[in-house]
């Protein structure tokens, strides 16, 4: 079966076509260069969901900047945060005195981020911010400030663009939501 057959299987609709992450890279680009004017930030990709958009989005940044990737899991394969965030795989870099800028896929709870955010101004960073691609404000369960985000979603699974479904589709260029039955088999 090829991958076309096979996403139109698990795909309801598009939410956001590859032109409109475009505009949204290229206007949180445009603030970013704004605000980190004089700057020198180290921006950490969260793994994996975040390759694609990070990419992207510093491409649209006029700043000379360090990059830097951090895995952190807090999903497995299901659809829901276990709520333990774990880190897999640490940073390379010294962040202390650095201003740091987290790039994220999707903030959900905020548990991912909020654990981050911690753990790099515990190592004396003089700045950390979040920059989102999608904000999913439903299931918030921390009080974390996401200084960026693209564009709000509603309480939908979406995949594509480095967003997974059992580690696959994160190759689409667009983000499609996932339809209700392929979760309700999933979870049964
Ligand atoms: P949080 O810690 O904020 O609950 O979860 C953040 C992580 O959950 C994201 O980096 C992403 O891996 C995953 N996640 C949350 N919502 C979605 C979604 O709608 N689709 C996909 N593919 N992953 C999601």
């Amino acid at each position: 079966m090829s991958k076309r057959d096979n996403i139109s299987k698990i795909i309801d609709h598009k939410l956001f076509t590859e032109d409109d992450i475009q505009q949204m890279c290229v206007s949180l680009g445009k603030q970013l260069t704004e605000d980190y004017a004089g700057k020198k930030p180290l921006v950490v990709g969260a793994l994996k969901g975040a390759i694609f958009f990070l990419t992207d989005l510093v491409r649209e940044m006029d700043v000379e900047e360090e990059i830097d990737f951090m895995d952190v899991s807090s999903y497995g394969n299901s659809f829901e945060s276990t709520g333990n965030v774990r880190l897999i795989s640490d940073l390379s870099t010294d962040v202390s005195g650095r201003d740091v800028l987290i790039v994220e896929d999707i903030v959900d709870t905020g548990l991912t981020l909020q654990y981050m955010k911690e753990l790099i101004l515990q190592r004396g960073a003089n700045s950390v911010k979040c920059c989102v691609l999608l904000n999913k404000e439903a299931n918030r369960a921390t009080d974390v400030e996401i200084e960026y985000y693209g564009s709000k979603v509603g309480n939908e699974f979406v995949v594509g663009y480095g967003l997974d479904f059992k580690n696959c589709y994160r190759n689409l260029r667009y983000i499609g939501v996932l339809k209700p039955e392929v979760i309700a088999q999933t979870a049964e």
